[in-house]
């Protein structure tokens, strides 16, 4: 039974010697393992380091993608490219602890289930950002209608045939979690403490994560539809009922009606109206993108 480690890597030079001893160190026992490293456009010396170790030991394996296409593209260039019987996925910045990996793995020798995903009882990252992705998972939980979804992320091991599952929606808005999730199967938790990430910045900066989280939301609910459609036909109401308000106070001269209260409901409706259209440009811009139907990521070489 082989496993491959899928590892997404943007200039991390600085953690990849740390990662790889741990790496060694908690697969121990195991020997039959490849590690993808996909290197997303690193400008660092992510790459170099890598080939170097590769010169050591072949178990290690290399995608240098053609430039940066992100976290979601890396991955999935990782999973497509990946031979295991089991495959992980886990990130190079050591907030997702290798010593957990044998025991994923022991969890799906089993047999009993297909999928393991780690949950994260505690996080510790910057005040602002931790409750950020809390709200996130709050939200998406309940309105994807995935299950056990929340506190999920990316750090997991899958068997062959959830891999299979999992490529085979080709959607280019891709919230791996999310479709992970998706495939049903046998699914099961493992708790872990999730570190802050062991050096140097996040590689995700906010805009990635906003975009991350509009594409996991849009991309597994209509919930933002529902909201638009549900508000509206509350204006309607709110608006009938304020319309003939207008009128009696106009025929019987309870209050002046004048040009305030005119002002405001054309504001107000003229911004709803541009939300609206808004939810409706996110959808119509993720149709889109599928219709180009471009590929996710290039690949420029592969070390294999
Ligand atoms: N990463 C990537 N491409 C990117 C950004 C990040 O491959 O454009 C990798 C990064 O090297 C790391 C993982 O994705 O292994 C998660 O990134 P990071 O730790 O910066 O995100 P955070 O944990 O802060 O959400
Ligand atoms: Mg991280």
């Amino acid at each position: 039974m082989m496993i491959s480690i899928i590892i997404p890597v943007y200039n991390e030079s600085l953690l990849l010697p740390v990662l790889l001893d741990r790496l060694y160190n908690s697969l121990g026992a195991i020997s039959d393992f490849e590690l993808i490293f996909v290197d997303d456009g690193s400008t660092d010396n992510s790459l170099d380091l890598l080939k170097a170790r590769r010169e050591n030991d072949s178990r290690i394996k290399i995608i240098e993608l053609s430039r940066n296409f992100g976290h979601q593209a890396a991955l999935t260039a990782g999973l497509e490219n990946a031979s295991g019987d089991y495959i992980a996925i886990m990130d190079s910045d050591l907030q997702d602890p290798p010593e957990l990996l044998p025991e994923m793995y022991q969890i799906l020798l089993g047999g009993d289930f297909d999928v393991v995903s780690g949950f994260r009882e505690e996080r510790k990252e910057e005040y602002a950002r931790k409750w950020l992705t809390a709200l996130f998972h709050r939200i998406f939980s309940k309105t994807s209608g995935l299950r056990e979804i929340e506190n999920t992320g990316h750090f997991s091991m899958i068997n062959r045939q959830a891999l299979d599952a999992l490529l085979s929606m080709r959607e280019k808005t891709r919230y791996i979690p999310g479709l992970r999730s998706y495939i049903g199967f046998r699914q099961t938790k493992i708790a872990y403490h999730r570190d802050e990430r062991a050096s140097g910045k996040s590689k995700m900066k906010t805009s990635d994560l906003f975009k991350l989280a509009a594409d996991a939301l849009f991309s597994f609910s209509r919930f933002p539809l529902r909201v638009c459609l549900w508000l509206g036909i509350t204006g309607v109401i709110v608006f009938f009922l304020a319309g003939i308000h207008v009128l009696l106070s106009k025929i019987m001269g309870w209050a002046p009606v004048g040009w305030s209260t005119t002002a405001i409901s054309i504001y107000f409706l003229g911004s709803i109206q541009l939300t609206f259209l808004g939810v409706l440009g996110e959808y119509i811009y993720r149709t889109y993108r599928e219709s180009q139907n471009r590929p996710v990521y290039f690949i420029r070489k592969k070390y294999f």
